[in-house]
């Protein structure tokens, strides 16, 4: 018998694994996931393009075009270098590999993106927490006196927060950047970009440290995996040494390469559930015993009296959401809440407001 304790880590061993629930038969509201497929012709026409692919071929690893199409269709600016992950959980384990120096330390508030704690703890690198307010707006005083403590490496700003969906104040992230100086990178992490009002994508010439992280999984192509970052030169530069050399596979390339020459139709889609959101809030808003938070993301968190018996009877009627209860005591009795069609927010509406009154 192999043993665990004389091989693994025990910080990794005392880990439970990122758990995902099995939603087979469950209408899927839990992982701000973009409900609309591509039009029905789009996907056929990407059939035939996939069909084209050499799959015998590794990719070019340099992903040029790719990144051609991400700046010019995503608004990085054209003087930017841009590392890609499968995924930007890829991305944030190659920022956590690559600034483990021994001691470094990682902040961001709390509650937030469960990744940069995980990727942390896997890197070697020490986790500081700092809490949002109780009305879940960050708190600048204490990540301003934490990043004086602590010196972080790597200072994450989810913009918007994930699961909070509050968007910072612009000019505290630009104070925070300011204040961890030339000692750490502060990674945006844009994530939820297509269903926010700003962005600092398209100011990254103003500060020496800033990263700025986003994805194509919330527009609406979770499935094929694709981060990207762009920040100070250098410093993608050094990022870039501990990228798999083949992260990006050649369908997800090809696949991103047709959907991006086509973007206008995911922007409709996130406009469309941007509007759906403002919809959804309302509704949220007007029934007894519900609050709902601002949300500049996919998703409205909301608070209920006891959220683990709304969570349960949301199953019984087939609705997953995510109980984000239990991860934080800021969090206590929330639910967070994917936005979707109309028809489904309909149905998670009514399934609501039933699993409220019920006993
Ligand atoms: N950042 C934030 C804030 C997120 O909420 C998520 C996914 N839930 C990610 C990054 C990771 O996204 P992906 O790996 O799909 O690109």
């Amino acid at each position: 018998m192999v043993s665990i304790t004389d091989i693994i880590r025990p910080e990794i061993s005392s880990l439970a694994a990122y758990h995902v629930p099995d939603a087979a038969g469950l209408l899927k509201l839990d992982a701000m996931e973009n409900p609309y497929l591509l039009p029905a012709e789009m996907q056929q026409a990407l059939a035939q393009h996939l069909a084209q692919v050499a799959l015998n071929r590794y990719p070019v690893p340099s992903y040029s075009g790719l990144k051609q199409l991400i700046a010019d269709k995503l608004g990085v600016p054209a003087d930017r270098e841009i590392v890609l992950g499968n995924g930007s959980d890829e991305l944030i384990a190659m920022i956590s590999v690559a600034c483990a120096r021994p001691g470094a330390k990682v902040l961001a508030p709390v509650p937030g993106f469960v990744m940069y704690a995980m990727s942390a703890k896997f890197a070697g690198l020490e986790f500081i927490g700092v809490p949002l307010q109780a009305d879940l707006t960050l708190d600048t005083a204490a990540m301003l006196a934490a990043i004086r403590t602590h010196r972080p490496a790597i200072t994450y700003l989810a913009y918007p927060n994930n699961p909070t969906g509050t968007l910072y104040d612009a000019d505290d992230i630009v104070a925070i950047a300011h204040a961890v100086g030339d000692s750490g990178v502060v990674v945006v992490d844009e994530a939820y970009q297509p269903f926010a009002p700003t962005s600092f994508m398209p100011r990254l010439a103003e500060f020496d440290n800033l990263v700025v992280m986003r994805t194509v999984s919330k527009l609406g192509l979770a499935g094929i995996r694709l981060g990207y970052m762009a920040g100070n030169n250098a410093l993608m530069h050094e990022f870039e040494k501990v990228r798999p050399p083949y992260n990006i596979n050649v369908l997800t390339q090809a696949a991103a390469e047709f959907v991006l020459q086509r973007v206008e139709v995911l922007d409709a889609q996130a406009a469309e559930l941007r509007a759906q959101r403002s919809q959804l809030a309302m509704a949220l808003s007007a029934l007894p015993g519900v609050q709902v938070f601002p949300s500049a993301a996919n998703f409205l968190l909301i608070r209920v009296a006891n959220a683990e018996q709304v969570f349960a009877k949301l199953l019984d009627h087939k609705i997953l959401v995510k109980n984000v209860g239990k991860m934080h005591s800021l969090l206590e009795n929330c639910l967070r809440i994917t936005v979707s069609t109309p028809e489904e927010n309909a149905l998670f509406m009514a399934a609501l407001a039933a699993s409220l009154t019920s006993k």
